[in-house]
């Protein structure tokens, strides 16, 4: 059975025994390369990569898988915020246990979430970056009368144009630095550049200088929701939220609410606008092609947005 491990400065196709995980076997259908892969990789992990899943069972039902994996047993858990799981970092897909970047996958029953009409499993390994960026705007209260900026035009802030309209909002401005970004947000019904400031502030790039500029954006008493990944301290420029009585909040990951599942939101939404999934997944390649596919996503000139490996 294939697997895509990663190796020193990218992928290695292996041949694997057994399926990766443990609970139910998934036959994977598609799952998307994500820049985090590529953060695990220059960090020198060498597990089988991959928390951007779906797939199907034995049965030919579809299924995402809920990449995070808390203890299910703490307070947080408990609560369905597994998101905080203060034991999550022990359970990263690709991180510090074997992804699910191969053939078949193991994933427990309780962290598969069943994929709704409409949304082809061949695209349904952006519902988990999709539930990322839903989490995000809703930890910021998006909702029909706020203005959403998102600044950085990757997956996860298309994504985030695109989920900030599903949440009611319709005036919705991103800052995209690349052409095929720009292309891709405008076919999102995205407003390409911001004009003013924005109730919400969705910093979707990861960089000292995008928080900057998210700070700029926000109106008084707005919200900055950040889901760049910073995993060293940071500057800001704390007078400019003061002034304004803004909110800066980080999000992590995804979690459950009283009416469900955030990647059950994220899945409906892909299924309720296919154009997200044909804007979004740029290249797809056999999984047996795994190393080509990493040079395509982590090349800033190939336009990629989403690569997805298929069987
Ligand atoms: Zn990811
Ligand atoms: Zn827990």
């Amino acid at each position: 059975m294939k697997a895509v491990r990663a190796a020193e400065g990218g992928v290695q196709v292996v041949d694997l025994e057994e399926p990766p995980g443990t609970g139910e076997l998934l036959q994977i259908r598609s799952a998307s390369i994500c820049s985090s892969d590529l953060m695990y990789i220059s960090y020198g992990c060498r597990f089988i990569l991959g928390h951007e899943l779906a797939g199907v069972d034995e049965a030919g039902d579809a299924y995402v898988v809920e990449a995070l994996y808390g203890c299910m047993d703490c307070d947080q858990c408990r609560s369905g915020r597994y998101n905080r799981c203060p034991t999550h970092g022990e359970r990263g897909l690709g991180f510090s246990i074997d992804g699910g970047m191969a053939e078949q996958f193991r994933a427990p029953a309780g962290r598969l979430v069943p994929l709704p009409a409409g949304l082809d499993v061949r695209d349904a390994s952006l519902v988990e970056p999709a539930a990322v960026s839903w989490h995000a705007l809703r930890l910021a209260g998006t909702g029909v009368q706020t203005r959403v900026a998102v600044v950085g035009a990757g997956a996860l802030g298309l994504l985030a144009a695109a989920g900030a309209q599903g949440q009611g909002a319709e005036d919705v401005a991103i800052e995209a630095r690349h052409p095929h970004q720009i292309e891709a947000a405008a076919r999102l019904g995205a407003t390409i550049g911001t004009d003013g400031r924005y109730d919400v502030v969705v910093e979707a790039a990861g960089s000292p200088a995008s928080l900057a500029r998210a700070i700029d954006l926000v109106a008084p008493g707005g919200t900055i929701v950040v889901v760049g990944v910073f995993m060293e301290k940071i500057e800001i420029d704390w007078p400019s939220l003061f002034l304004r009585e803004a909110r800066l909040i980080p999000s992590l990951g995804y979690c459950a609410h009283a009416g469900g599942r955030e990647m059950e939101d994220a899945a409906a939404m892909l299924a309720a606008n296919p154009e997200i999934s044909r804007t979004l997944i740029s290249h797809r390649f056999p999984l047996k092609d795994a190393e080509e596919a990493f040079q395509v996503a982590s090349d800033r000139r190939s336009g990629a947005i989403r690569v997805v490996l298929e069987p």
